[in-house]
Formats: C-alpha cells, sequence, structure tokens
C-alpha cells in the first residue's frame, strides 16, 4: 500500500474549506495527537512535550475523556489545546449527516468541560469526511486535517523509517499527526523524542491551534 506521508496539493486545493497547514512567520511546528486521553501514554506524551515546552493540539475522543477527566485536566492545565475527534471515532462516510454532527457535538459538551472554545477545532476521524458533512459542521466546528502523518499506527513500516519520512515531510508551518492510542505506543515512543530533538535543535518551536 502506497503511503502518504504528505498530502498532495491537489486534495488541499480541492477541499479548501478545511485547514491542512498553518503559514507561520517564525519556524513552527503544530503537533496534534488523535484518539486519546488514555492512561499512561498520554501522559507520556505531555512529558515529552514539556521537555521542550512544545505545545500541542490533542484531538480527543469524547468517549475517552468521559473515562479519563484527569487526564484531559492535565493537557488543559499544560497548556495545550483540546481538539473534537467525535464521541465514538465514528467514520463520516458511513455515517448519515445528522448521526456524525450528533456525536460530534457529544463530544463538545465533554470538551466544554475543561476548555472554553468559541469556536472548536474538530477532526475526522480516519480522515474521513463529505462534502456535505463539511457544510453541515463549518459554520460551528473549524475543521482540522494535517500536512504530515507520522504513520506511527501502522506497523507494515519501521519506526525507523516512519521517523525519517515525517522528518523529510515536515516544514514550517506543518501541521503533524500523531496518535495516543496503544495500537502506535511503540512508534510512538520511538519517534516522539527524536522528532522533537531533531526540530528543536534546528530551532523550531512547536505550538497548538490557536483558537478562533
Ligand atoms: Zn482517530
Amino acid at each position: 500500500m502506497f503511503h502518504f506521508y504528505k498530502i498532495p496539493i491537489l486534495l488541499k486545493i480541492f477541499f479548501s474549506d478545511l485547514v491542512w497547514n498553518i503559514p507561520a512567520k517564525e519556524k513552527t511546528i503544530y503537533l496534534t495527537f488523535d484518539d486519546g486521553p488514555i492512561p499512561h501514554l498520554t501522559e507520556y506524551v505531555l512529558g515529552q512535550l514539556d521537555e521542550y515546552d512544545a505545545k500541542a493540539t490533542f484531538f480527543c475522543v469524547g468517549d475517552n475523556i468521559k473515562k479519563h477527566p484527569k487526564i484531559c485536566e492535565e493537557i488543559v492545565k499544560r497548556g495545550h489545546t483540546l481538539g473534537n475527534h467525535t464521541f465514538n471515532h465514528l467514520k463520516g462516510w458511513s455515517t448519515s449527516n445528522d448521526d456524525y454532527k450528533q456525536n460530534i457535538d457529544l463530544c463538545q459538551t465533554q470538551i466544554a468541560q475543561f476548555q472554553q472554545q468559541a469556536k472548536p477545532l474538530f477532526r475526522p476521524p480516519h480522515g474521513q469526511i463529505t462534502f456535505n458533512q463539511i457544510q453541515h459542521l463549518k459554520e460551528k466546528y473549524q475543521i482540522i486535517m494535517w500536512d504530515v502523518l507520522a504513520y506511527d499506527f501502522d506497523s507494515s513500516h519501521s519506526a525507523h523509517k516512519s521517523l525519517q519520512k515525517s522528518m523529510k515531510f515536515t516544514e514550517s508551518g506543518s501541521v503533524v499527526v500523531f496518535h495516543d492510542n496503544y495500537k502506535a505506543e511503540e512508534k510512538l515512543k520511538y519517534m516522539l523524542p527524536r522528532y522533537l530533538k531533531y526540530f528543536a535543535e534546528k530551532g523550531f518551536c512547536f505550538k497548538n491551534i490557536v483558537l478562533r
């Protein structure tokens, strides 16, 4: 299978309502972590980020927030942003518009207990979202995709290879996806410290996505 570490420019133009990268004046990387919060691994990520004074955006599954509110609290306390990743990690292409929106709103009621957000951030699980769903959601949510996918969840590529590719394709303004889920744990723990060190030494800073 072909792996798109870097999102093709045509896809970005085609889906221009979505955010793929965020132009920045200084050397900036927008790290994002999908699927948490979960015990130990999310806390591990928070510890790594602290070492570099890095801020990030956590696209949380509502059900996980409900199960692990303390970790969610910790994410906010350390200055990171919470994003919405549906309540049940739904696949947009096989979910009706109404069910999809309802599940996202349900996740947002969880998030709202920890962080006030005028226009919340939403990222579709599996990157699956239809044109119709975008129209349905874009008034209320900022839909955040990504520019670089780290493939930390994919065991068909070695951690070393995924790290090399992710580093190669990251540029200033990139929105980069990692995963704080158990499937990605082993690769994430190899990749994240090395990735942070590499770009910190090159003078990059890591910022959370600012809410509008
Ligand atoms: Zn996900």
